[in-house]
């Protein structure tokens, strides 16, 4: 059996000192699961840093650069566990130069205010993660 393909991703919020918004993408393709929101990321490459890796997928997907926070470390030694085929890594993360725009893979991008985080159709493996999150930011 292959080893999962490590997806990184990010939480951006408006504030890292103090996140009140949280930026939810909606997937435009594959067809299985467009229309459904997540946090925008991406498979790591070969010989990458996963940090790179989520530097690169955001330039590309949202054209933004970003600030990474802490970890938020899953259930599964830190791994969030999407399929058997995926495995995830997510990280907190604030705008720093840019303004988010649906560039590829996406067709909408939404801040999700206080009390609105579950407010959209997230990707089944991520709405446990979003709960998850919610617990840990503590003023949401
Ligand atoms: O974005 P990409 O297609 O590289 O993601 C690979 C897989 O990871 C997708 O099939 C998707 O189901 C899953 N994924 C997820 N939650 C995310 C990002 C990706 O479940 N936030």
């Amino acid at each position: 059996m292959q080893p999962p393909v490590l997806v990184v991703a990010a939480a951006i919020v408006d504030d890292l000192a103090s996140p009140r918004s949280l930026l939810a993408a909606r997937r435009s393709a594959p067809t299985s699961l467009a229309g459904r929101w997540e946090f925008p990321g991406g498979k790591v490459e070969p010989g990458e840093a996963p940090e790179d890796g989520l530097h690169r997928e955001l330039r590309e997907e949202l054209g933004i650069r970003v600030t990474l926070g802490s970890e938020v470390p899953g259930p599964d030694d830190g791994l969030w566990t999407l399929s058997p085929t995926y495995v995830m890594r997510l990280w907190l993360a604030e705008v720093a130069h840019g303004a988010p725009e649906p560039l590829v893979e996406h067709d909408e991008l939404r801040w999700l205010a206080t009390g609105q985080w579950l407010s959209v159709p997230w990707l089944d493996a991520d709405v446990h993660i979003v709960r998850s999150l919610m617990s840990v930011v503590s003023s949401v």
